[in-house]
Formats: C-alpha cells, sequence, structure tokens
C-alpha cells in the first residue's frame, strides 16, 4: 500500500493535475493499492475525477472526529460524512494531530477508530516516537502505549478489526529530511508486528495488520525501505505532492 498524504496542500486545480497524472502513469493494481488523501474538502472532487478515470485510486481522509457524537461540534468531520464523500481510508492518529489537536490521549483515537469502523471506513493508524524518547530509549514504551489504543476497541468491532493498516512514523522524521536507517526501521517493524500478534493478541484471531513506514521518504531512499523486512507499504508526505515522483516511488515499489 502507497499512500499520498497531501497534509494541509493543494487546490482543487492542483488535486485534478495530480489524478490525471497519476492516472496515466501507474498501473493500479489490488496487491499494491494506492491511496490518496487530500485535504477533507476536496475529496467529494477527487472522487468525481476518480471514478471519470475509473481507475483504482483509493480515497482517504486525514481526519475524522469520532468523539463528541451526542454534542455539537464546529467544524468536525465525521465518519458517516467520510463515507458519503466516497473516503475508503481514513489516517487516525498522525503526530501531526496528535500535537495541534491535543489528541493525546488513546482514548480518543480509540474512538475515531471505532467510529470509523462502523461505517466500515479502513483505518491507517499512525504510531511514532519522538526525538527524546529515541534518545532515552523509549521507543518501543512509546509504540506500545500507543498501540494500546487498538488493544482498547470494543469487542464488537473484533470481525473489522482486518480493516486496521499501522503507519510507523518517527516523528523526528516526518518532514525533516531525515529518514530512519534500514535497520532502524527492521527492529521496530518486527517490534510493532510481534506486539499486535503477542501483546494485543491479534495473532490468535489470525489477523497480521500491514505496517507501513512514513518519514521523509523520497525517491532516493524509496527503494531501500520498501525492500526491508516487515514494511508492508509507505506513507508519504511531501514526497506524494508531485505526482511525477509519486508515480516513480509507486512503480518502484
Ligand atoms: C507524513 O505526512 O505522514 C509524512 C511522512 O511526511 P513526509 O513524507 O513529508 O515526512
Amino acid at each position: 500500500m502507497i499512500v499520498a498524504n497531501w497534509k494541509m496542500n493543494g487546490t482543487r486545480q492542483s488535486v485534478t493535475e495530480w489524478i490525471d497524472s497519476v492516472s496515466g502513469n501507474i498501473d493500479i493494481d489490488n496487491i499494491n493499492p494506492c491511496i490518496f488523501c487530500p485535504p477533507a474538502c476536496y475529496l467529494e472532487h477527487a472522487r468525481k475525477l476518480i471514478e471519470k478515470h475509473n481507475n483504482r485510486i483509493k480515497l482517504g481522509s486525514q481526519i475524522i472526529n469520532g468523539t463528541n457524537y451526542d454534542k455539537p461540534l464546529t467544524g468536525g468531520i465525521s465518519a458517516k460524512m467520510l463515507k458519503d464523500v466516497g473516503a475508503e481510508y481514513v489516517i487516525i492518529g498522525h503526530s501531526e494531530q496528535r500535537d495541534f489537536l491535543g489528541k493525546i490521549n488513546n482514548n480518543f483515537l480509540t474512538e475515531d477508530v471505532e467510529k470509523a469502523l462502523s461505517e466500515n471506513l479502513k483505518i491507517i493508524f499512525c504510531v511514532g516516537e519522538d526525538f527524546q524518547s529515541k534518545e532515552n530509549s523509549e521507543t518501543y514504551l512509546c509504540l506500545g502505549e500507543q498501540l494500546d489504543a487498538l488493544g482498547q476497541l470494543h469487542s464488537t468491532h473484533e470481525n473489522k478489526l482486518r480493516s486496521i493498516t499501522v503507519a510507523y512514523e518517527p516523528i523526528w522524521a516526518i518532514g525533516s529530511g531525515l529518514n530512519a536507517e534500514k535497520d532502524y526501521i527492521e527492529e521496530t517493524h518486527e517490534f510493532i508486528k510481534k506486539y499486535i500478534n503477542d501483546h494485543l493478541g491479534w495473532s490468535q484471531l489470525d489477523i497480521y495488520p500491514a505496517v507501513l513506514y512514513g518519514g521523509s521518504v523520497n525517491l532516493d531512499n524509496c527503494e531501500e525501505i520498501i525492500s526491508s523486512t516487515d514494511v508492508d507499504g509507505l506513507l508519504i508526505g511531501g514526497a506524494s505532492l508531485n505526482s511525477e515522483t509519486f508515480s516513480k516511488i509507486y512503480n518502484l515499489s
């Protein structure tokens, strides 16, 4: 799975150009899905273009408001709304959302995941340590705590856990131009998979989620990163904005 996370970038025009260009440059198969996550205000526009091209690009939202359903929420976007505009995926727990919107509490994230699953949205659940945790050798502690948000899912959602993909995104690597080294990526991905299997107990349900890597992926490093053991795909921010770069990365992975 290769995910383009546009963050707070783009216009209707650039969304149109990107979809036109990517549609002509990549041949998407079911084995390696291509997920386009523009800002929420462009989802509907993107959906129409994808329909026009009749290609297999899937749409993802960068945001969901799963909490406070019983209260008014100015600016909120619900799982139902995302489904309604044609999103199939939603990114939950991105470090920028955790920071800027104060989503540091696992309970909020668990609720977001539950609401998304109730609407049959697929989830890209982000985890990653900050620089200080890495320096203090607390990466696994940090990742374990974040992954516990998935361990709190209500048992009624058990049959939908297959809709969850995890993205490992070391915060210090996001947007910094400094991707994690291959060895480090392999070790952390192995830890994440083991934690989900053993600690969250998903292996007993025969569920083994894919784990993507994100953090300064570019044309030069994508091949090495995707060839790393236990890396099942890429979540790409900055480098996804350029349709040609993104298409090349997709085709190399
Ligand atoms: C991201 O937005 O999740 C990300 C990984 O960004 P970048 O590729 O720019 O580091």
